[in-house]
């Protein structure tokens, strides 16, 4: 948009608004074509101001890219990319019955570690910072309903606040092909 359209679209928005201040009952049919042609010169500018489509999905990379109705995005790229990304980790991470000859890691397999979660933390506003003020949850909706409850209790804090935390593993490149080894039969 250049500094003219701009100065331009500025003007027809504002006359919008005060069509919008002046409507009453009464307002007279000729007023309202007047409103009407307004509106119409209005979204005119816009269209000459707008140069790029609409964004159909609500990802910054890709905002024009194909959609994926079932990605939280909407972006199907991304999507994909999640996919193969979770599709690599639960299928193809290290051949889970370890080969004879290799001794066990003892850094432990992923199932070892912690699994990916989400988690929703209640915090209260005690005057100078946020401060965790009861258990996280693993449900939103539980956390939520316990802050409710402390606001509603003998003495509530100035202010309460829900924050988010998602830790996830993301493979980020696999070396080599790791096939599913059996282990042999004890005999
Ligand atoms: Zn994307």
């Amino acid at each position: 948009m250049n500094h003219a359209q701009l100065t331009a679209l500025g003007r027809a928005l504002r006359l919008l608004g005060e069509h919008g201040e002046a409507l009453t009952a009464d307002t007279p049919d000729t007023r309202l074509h007047e409103v009407k042609a307004d509106l119409r010169r209005a979204l005119d500018l816009l269209e000459d101001s707008v140069t790029t489509a609409a964004p159909s999905t609500r990802c910054p990379e890709h905002p024009n890219g194909p959609v994926d109705t079932s990605a939280p995005d909407l972006c199907l790229l991304c999507e994909t990319r999640r996919r193969a990304a979770r599709r690599s980790e639960y299928n193809g991470g290290p051949a889970q019955p370890r080969p004879a000859e290799r001794a066990p890691s003892r850094y432990g397999t992923r199932g070892d570690r912690p699994q990916p979660q989400q988690r929703w933390l209640p915090e209260a506003w005690n005057g100078r910072e946020w401060e965790l003020c009861g258990t996280p949850r693993r449900d939103r909706r539980e956390a939520e309903l316990y802050i409710t409850a402390q606001l509603r209790g003998a003495r509530p804090a100035m202010a309460y606040r829900l924050v988010h935390e998602f830790t996830d593993y993301e493979v980020l490149r696999v070396w080599g092909t790791p096939l599913r080894r059996d282990i042999e039969p004890m005999s």
